[in-house]
């Protein structure tokens, strides 16, 4: 998925937690849940950079390990302060495998 998709989707999901008051969601937060895309900087090891016909999980090092990387979010959403942080990486994460399932790849 494009990192433009990435960032509507975050932003989407931080708009609608925004009106949960009792999530109390500040700049922080969006920093984190945007920043959350930095998982993708695991295809600086591949070669190419860029290759839209990929399987993200199973050429990518962060994503193939995406079992380790649910479970650190499901401790993130947990835990106050990262709850943002956790929520980007696993829409992150769905987004991808949304993209793979479509492109039957
Ligand atoms: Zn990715």
């Amino acid at each position: 998925m494009t990192i433009p998709t990435h960032l509507a989707v975050d932003l989407a999901i931080f708009l609608l937690l925004m009106q949960i008051h009792s999530v109390d969601a500040g700049y922080a937060d969006l920093a984190l849940i945007l920043g959350s895309n930095l998982i993708d900087m695991d295809h600086f090891y591949s070669d190419p950079i860029y290759h839209p016909r990929r399987n993200p999980f199973t050429t990518h090092r962060v994503h193939r390990a995406w079992l380790l990387v649910i479970f650190f979010s499901v401790i993130s959403i947990l835990i106050r302060p990262l709850m943002f942080l956790g929520i980007g990486l696993l829409a992150h994460l769905s987004l991808d495998y949304l993209y793979i399932r479509r492109e039957k790849l």
